[in-house]
């Protein structure tokens, strides 16, 4: 796989970047993913990590897919690509997941779906919705 060999959006982001790290402690897996959301946009998204190379590969493939979509839209493919490793079938998952869809044989190895799925979950927790920055914390409202 050619993304894990020459991985995309390798790095990290400086400033005002929602990051987060996961490990996978099946198979050794690291993660740390940098995304930077303005106006409900995924602007721009960066991973380090090491591990195996699917979930390095992953990683790379999710982090092109998702740069400069929407996070509904962003949602929605987290929702769909994890069914779809689930053994669900899924109608849009060629429209809507373009080349995540070369991840698809991985279902075939349970083992293995926790590693595609690494980058997956790291990109949900750090989408996940948060209060802005200087809100007032919920006890003072
Ligand atoms: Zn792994």
């Amino acid at each position: 796989m050619e993304h894990a060999k020459n991985p995309h959006n390798h790095g990290k982001l400086e400033g005002d970047v929602r990051s987060i790290s996961l490990l996978n402690p099946l198979c050794g897996d690291e993660i740390n993913l940098c995304v930077d959301v303005q106006g409900g946009t995924v602007r721009d998204i960066k991973f380090e990590g090491q591990g195996c190379f699917i979930s390095q590969a992953s990683a790379s493939l999710l982090t092109e897919s998702v740069k400069g979509k929407p996070l509904g839209e962003v949602r929605q493919m987290l929702e769909l690509f994890r069914a779809l490793m689930h053994g669900t079938e899924v109608v849009e998952a060629q429209e809507k997941l373009g080349e995540l869809l070369a991840l698809e044989g991985v279902k075939k190895f349970p083992m293995r779906i926790k590693c595609a799925l690494l980058a997956f979950e790291a990109l949900e927790k750090a989408t996940r919705e948060q209060p802005p920055a200087g809100a007032k914390p919920a006890a003072e409202v």
